[in-house]
This record gives structure tokens, C-alpha cells and sequence, in this order.
């Protein structure tokens, strides 16, 4: 972190100072470097009596070569396979496995609860149990967020554990450093996972990636390039300038498009006439004002960005078969359409039919072996940031376990996770990355 609060309250004298008023002291937070190993650091895994993930988790530590934790000394994650807990009273296995080790936790580092879907589990007393767990890690969470450490839950349905290896790549990475406090769901995968180069995962897919031109688009273009898709990015034709300068120092086209414009989805359908692996629909906008004064066209205008316009372009993409077997849409709801914001009506209306748009394709998607997920970024340090009120900008940016603003990339990682050929298991979710920002968590 850089900003100027961190920097006073992290200053010497001032630190003390701070410390004694309660002020939040963010910890610079481990980002992704390529070329680095999923993680650095031993990690300790535990089980309760019956789970049935055990042999996957071993696998996936194997595979990425993790170094594993003694009886002693500290530990870079801590997962827990929780999904044999079959009744309440064996919850007792989280206090037994987690009092011991959460004082090991290091700096920046990994809580993974794995447990299996609570409606899936078998049994009332089971679903029970299990649906506990979220409970408990989002509370883990809040205990260790200082200490810039995250802690996640991912349920697995019973036969899904051989679709556990991106996720868990993902969620012991540096990749995930801002999502916190998630309950991510897998299930059987809803086509095979091709063997990929985990440094080049995108390798040979092609990506569109709308409002591609600044901010969290650009993020986004940069790190589906790195992964080494071929991106294509989208932006308004006033943005040519910027948006040509982005995507071709990637090796990537533009497309100058208004995404509302009446000819958008056949323009975006010609464009990709031989198929696409990956849609990102990025682009949105605010247009702030309470609903007792908000104008009929400032509700049309975002709606038709936020919202409309891409579900005409997945209509176009998918009447016309051109979404490549084991493709991806990928979207980006926002954290006032799952908890609402003053002033926001229009943008968390939009934001929440985003996420209704993921929960109704889902299954059509599955059917065509293709997945449909969404991001829901809280606090994203970008210009439409950068533009707020000093107050409520750094409330912003503390009021989470991790006491500051995400950047643009912690969205593109997430994004870069779920177009992955191999997330294939992951289908309808959404996930925030928002530090497990208070507001409406
Ligand atoms: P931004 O304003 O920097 O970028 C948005 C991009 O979308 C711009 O390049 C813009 O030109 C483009 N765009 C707008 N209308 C378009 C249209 N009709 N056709 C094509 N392109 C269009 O915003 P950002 O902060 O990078 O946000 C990106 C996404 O993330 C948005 O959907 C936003 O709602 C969402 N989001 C951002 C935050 C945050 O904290 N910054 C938080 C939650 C959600």
C-alpha cells in the first residue's frame, strides 16, 4: 500500500498513535509475480474423522509441490477438510484443528475450509452441520484479515473432488489476495479438463473483454494475456485512443463498439464468427441519484450498459452457437447489487440482474458445456475511486478485514480463475472480491 493514510499510520510514532485510536493498520498484501510457485511457505492440513477430500487435497499439494508444515512453527495455509462433519457435535473438529494452528498462521496467509454442498450432504443433521461452516469461516476471516490472511470456504458435491485443483491453485495463491470470506461451490465439471500449462492456462483461447480501454478492464486484458489468451478488447469509440494502446502492447485487437448500439451483438457475433473461448462483460457505469430524483434516461442509459446489453450479446454469441465447447462468460456484478447503496438504485438494480443473469444461465450453459460466473468487486482503487470524497474514500477502503481498497488486478485474477479451461467445476457462482468488505457482508 502507498496511500497516504497507510503511510501515516504505518509511520513510526505515528503507528503507536494510531494503534491506541483503534485505526485499522493495513498490511501490504502479496500479489501474484509470474515464474513464482502457488505458494510459498509450508502448509498444514488436517481433516475431520470421514471426509472424502483428503486424496484430492493430497494430490493438488503434490502437484503444485508444497512444502508441508511440521508439528511446529509457522504455516503459510492452514486447510481443513470439513467434509465429514456429519452432526453438530463434531463441529468440535474446527476448534480441535484450528486453536492450535491459527497462531502459526503467517502474514498473507490461507485459511481453506473444504466441506461438502449442505443440501448434498445426506442427511438433516449433515446439512446442518455443514451449512455451519460458513459461519465459522467468515468469523475466521475477520480474526485473521489482519494480518493480511484470508480465509475461504468451498463446498464440494459428492463426486466433485477431481475438479478441486484450480480453485485450490487460486485460493493459496497470492492470485486471491483481496477475495475474502467466499463460499465458493464446485460441482462435476460440465466438460473434461483439458491438460493445461498451469503458467499458460489461456493458452490458445481467444477472450473479449468489454470497457477494456482503463481500470479494471485493462487489468483484466493485461492478466488474461499473461495467462496467454489472445484478447480482444472492447470500449466506446471515444476510447479508441486508449483502448488500442492497452490491448495492442498485449498482442490483442480493439474493437471501438458501443455495446448499446442497435448493430452491437451482430457486430460482436461477426467479429467472432469462427468462435470464442471467453466473454468478459466488463463495462459499467454509475449514474448516481436517489430514486426520488432520477430521471427516466439516466435509469435507461445505465441499465442499457450495465445490464441489457449484454444479455443481448450472450443471446447473439449463444442463438448463433459461436461460445467454443468449454467456453466462458464471465461478469462483473458489483458489491451494492448484493447489499444496495443509498443513491444507487439504477447501478445495484443493474448489478443484481447480473447476478440473476448468472443464476439463469447456469444451466443452459451446463448443458453446452460452458460456464457462466460472476465477480463482485467491493472498493477497487480505479479513477471512478480515486474520485470520491476523501471521507467516504477512505471509509471505503477500511471498512474490511483486510483495512484496504482492492486493486484493479485482485478482480482480474479472480476473472483469470474462473475463464480457466481447468475451473470447469465452477458453474453460477459468485464471488466477491472485496477484502470481506462490512457492508452487506
Ligand atoms: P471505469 O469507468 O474506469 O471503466 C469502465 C469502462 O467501460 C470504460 O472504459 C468505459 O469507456 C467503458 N464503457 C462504458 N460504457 C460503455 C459502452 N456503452 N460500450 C462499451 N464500453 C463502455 O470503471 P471501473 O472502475 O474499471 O469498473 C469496471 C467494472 O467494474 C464496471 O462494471 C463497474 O461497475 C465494476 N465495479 C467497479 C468497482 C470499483 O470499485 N471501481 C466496484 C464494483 C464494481
Amino acid at each position: 500500500m502507498s496511500d497516504r493514510y497507510s503511510q501515516i499510520v504505518n509511520a513510526p510514532i505515528l503507528a503507536t498513535v494510531a494503534r491506541q485510536v483503534g485505526l485499522p493498520q493495513p498490511v501490504d498484501l502479496d500479489r501474484f509475480q509470474p515464474g513464482k510457485p502457488v505458494i510459498s511457505g509450508p502448509v498444514l492440513s488436517g481433516a475431520a474423522p470421514g471426509g472424502t477430500l483428503e486424496r484430492a487435497l493430497k494430490g493438488v499439494l503434490d502437484e503444485i509441490g508444497a512444502e508441508r508444515a511440521g508439528a511446529e512453527g509457522k504455516a503459510k495455509a492452514l486447510v481443513f477438510d470439513a467434509s465429514g462433519i456429519a452432526d453438530s457435535t463434531e463441529l468440535i473438529e474446527l476448534q480441535r484443528f484450528f486453536y492450535p494452528a491459527v497462531p502459526r498462521l503467517r502474514h498473507n496467509g490461507r485459511v481453506v475450509v473444504l466441506g461438502t454442498t449442505p443440501a448434498l450432504a445426506g442427511s438433516a443433521r449433515a446439512h446442518t452441520a455443514q451449512r455451519a461452516l460458513e459461519g465459522f469461516t467468515r468469523s475466521l476471516a475477520k480474526e485473521i484479515g489482519g494480518k493480511g490472511a484470508t480465509a475461504q470456504l468451498v463446498y464440494v458435491e459428492p463426486g466433485a473432488a477431481d475438479q478441486l485443483d484450480s480453485t485450490l491453485r487460486f485460493l493459496l495463491s497470492p492470485r486471491s489476495a483481496y477475495v475474502d470470506g467466499q463460499v465458493i461451490r464446485i460441482a462435476e465439471g460440465v466438460a473434461p479438463a483439458p491438460d493445461i500449462d498451469w503458467d499458460l492456462p489461456l493458452a490458445g483461447r481467444t477472450a473479449l473483454v468489454t470497457g477494456a480501454s482503463r481500470g479494471i478492464g485493462a487489468a483484466i486484458a493485461a492478466t488474461l494475456a499473461r495467462d496467454g489468451a489472445k484478447v480482444v478488447g472492447l470500449d466506446v469509440p471515444q476510447a479508441e485512443a486508449d483502448l488500442r494502446a492497452v490491448v495492442e502492447a498485449l498482442g490483442g485487437d480493439a474493437l471501438p463498439l458501443d455495446i448499446t448500439a442497435d448493430d452491437a451483438p451482430d457486430a460482436i457475433a461477426s467479429r467472432f464468427a469462427e468462435g470464442i473461448d471467453v466473454v468478459v462483460h466488463n463495462a459499467g457505469v454509475t449514474r448516481d441519484r436517489t430514486i426520488a430524483k432520477m430521471p427516466e434516461d439516466r435509469w435507461t442509459q445505465l441499465m442499457e450498459i450495465n445490464l441489457s446489453a449484454e444479455e443481448r450479446v450472450d443471446d447473439a454469441l449463444l442463438d448463433a452457437g459461436l461460445l467454443n465447447p468449454n467456453g466462458r462468460i464471465v461478469c462483473v456484478s458489483s458489491m451494492s447489487g448484493i447489499a444496495g447503496n443509498s443513491g444507487q438504485t439504477n447501478y445495484a438494480a443493474s448489478k443484481a440482474g447480473v447476478i440473476g443473469m448468472v443464476e439463469s444461465l447456469a444451466p443452459t450453459l451446463a448443458k453446452r458445456g460452458a460456464t457462466i460466473n460472476a465477480v463482485a468487486p467491493g472498493f477497487i482503487e480505479t479513477q471512478m475511486t480515486a474520485a470520491m470524497p476523501i471521507g467516504p474514500r477512505e471509509v471505503g477502503r477500511r471498512v474490511s478485514s483486510l483495512s484496504q481498497g482492492g486493486l484493479p488486478v485482485d478482480v482480474a485474477e479472480t476473472i483469470a480463475w474462473f475463464a480457466s479451461p481447468a475451473t470447469t467445476g465452477v458453474n453460477g457462482n459468485v464471488v466477491r472480491v472485496c477484502g470481506q468488505n462490512l457492508l452487506g457482508a
